[in-house]
């Protein structure tokens, strides 16, 4: 990447915001730069004159700036199911987990399905948001409404094989092969919660009979063999019908390995995992989400299948429930888990670890995020004309996660007590600080719908 070596240039230049002595990240490089900000949009990086004025001068010294991390998967509940979380809190627990762009899944109530009920969430989330937001709409069943949708600026579609929260039915096969050549003419790529409904049932149905450990047995309900039909159905679909498609929170081996098969063959498939699948095992954790946490050597074949760029990037899947379903008998009780706000410190913390490079987490948490649907290079890159979205982290803050802390409306996290060290300090939204040294400003109400290039 090529920064302008001398900025302000033009010296009488004011800029709204300036971002001094720290360290830019980008997938490729590391290096000191300053970077100033003019009506939302990054203007110019590279060495900045003292001369420079700027409305806010921001000293990052010691601090490493990233383009603004991009969660492609959370669950805000907002309409319909506002008391596990809404789009003001999700958003918060966001901003101070560093993260400036959301992109929220349809199955709330009602259903993101079509035009109506697409403008009417864009209205919530632009009301209550502090983060910039994205929204997938459920794949229609109407042709016309994908035109529709993607007009509107839908991020993409989703189709959720298996049932989650919600209980949407997988469509017909007839309609989404249909439905799918028209999200490939019209160039919109399709999501798909990968997991067979039938087998679930089934594999549920025999394992709430048997004793043993939890974490196992929550997995064997919803098998591996379950995630790979359903990860093999979508690629088969993408191959005959031409659409893009995109793996939501692939979970295992397997599904790792039909993946690389169908890219190896050039299908247009990509994918996606979460911190739960990449730092916890069904050996120790119980904790229920859908699809389940694996066994340790699907665990290790996940950052295996990160280091050799079979799965392109990492989202929470923040998906909150009240303390009350959470505590329900397991077998009744929501899957689901809150991640938004600890998905960066959980892996900033496996920076520290080694087990990733700081340049490789930004291009698996906002440049990958941003080009697979279609933001880029708006969103996902620290260029001049990119939108000014940083995350700007400390990687020597040492923390304790308590949940009690958490800022979303739901707690239920596996994580509590878990010692991390590297965390986000500021969250900067098109040059405006939503969240710096913990702290959240009054900033609202300027959010936008980010959607794809039309
Ligand atoms: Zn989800």
């Amino acid at each position: 990447m090529i920064f302008d070596s001398i900025l302000c240039y033009d010296l009488t230049m004011h800029y709204d915001l300036i971002l001094k002595n720290g360290t830019i990240v980008t997938p490729k490089e590391s290096l000191k730069a300053d970077i100033a900000v003019k009506n939302g949009k990054i203007v110019q990086t590279g060495s900045l004159e003292n001369s420079c004025s700027a409305d806010d001068i921001y000293d990052a010294a010691g601090m490493y700036i990233l383009p603004g991390i991009i969660d492609a998967h959370v669950h805000f509940r907002d309409p319909g199911l506002t008391e596990k979380e809404d789009f003001e809190t999700g958003s918060i627990a966001a901003a101070f987990g560093g993260i400036t762009t959301i992109a929220d899944m349809p199955n709330t109530v009602p259903v993101t399905s079509n035009l109506l009920r697409f403008n009417e969430k864009t209205c919530i989330a632009k009301e209550k948001s502090c983060v910039d937001f994205a929204l997938f709409a459920l794949l229609p069943n109407e042709s016309a409404e994908i035109e529709t949708l993607k007009r509107a600026g839908a991020l993409g579609f989703k189709v959720f094989l298996g049932t989650s929260t919600g209980d949407i039915a997988p469509p017909s096969q007839s309609v989404l092969f249909e439905q799918m050549k028209v999200c490939a003419k019209a160039g919109i790529r399709i999501g798909f919660h990968a997991e067979t409904s039938e087998l679930n049932s089934y594999f549920t149905s025999l394992c709430v009979k048997k004793t043993g450990s939890l974490g196992q047995l929550l997995s064997e309900a919803r098998p591996v063999f379950s995630e790979a039909l359903a990860v093999q159905t979508a690629i088969c679909y993408a191959q005959y019908s031409g659409a893009k498609i995109h793996i939501h929170h692939v979970t295992s081996l397997d599904g790792v390995k039909l993946i690389a098969e169908a890219k190896q063959k050039g299908i247009n498939v990509t994918a996606e995992t979460c911190p739960h699948y990449l730092l916890l095992n069904a050996e120790n954790c119980a904790h229920k989400v859908y699809p389940p946490i694996r066994g340790e050597e699907h665990r290790k074949a996940l950052w295996k299948a990160i280091d050799e760029r079979i799965i392109d990037m990492i989202a929470s899947d923040h998906a909150p429930h009240t303390k009350k379903e959470k505590e329900l008998p397991v077998w009744e009780a929501p899957a689901g888990l809150c991640g938004t706000e600890t998905f960066v410190p959980l892996i900033l913390n496996e920076v520290n670890r080694g087990t990733l490079s700081l340049n490789d987490f930004v291009r698996l948490t906002s440049e990958t995020p941003a080009k697979i649907w279609g933001i880029y290079p708006r969103k996902g890159n620290l260029l001049s004309g990119a939108d000014a979205d940083f995350t700007v982290v400390d990687m020597n803050r040492k923390e304790k996660i308590d949940i009690n802390e958490l800022h979303s409306k739901s707690k239920n996290s596996p994580y509590d007590g878990t010692e991390i060290k590297g965390k986000p300090i500021a969250t900067i939204v098109r040059g405006k600080f939503i969240m710096k040294d913990g702290i959240l400003p009054a900033n609202k109400g300027f959010v936008n719908l980010i959607s794809p290039e039309l």
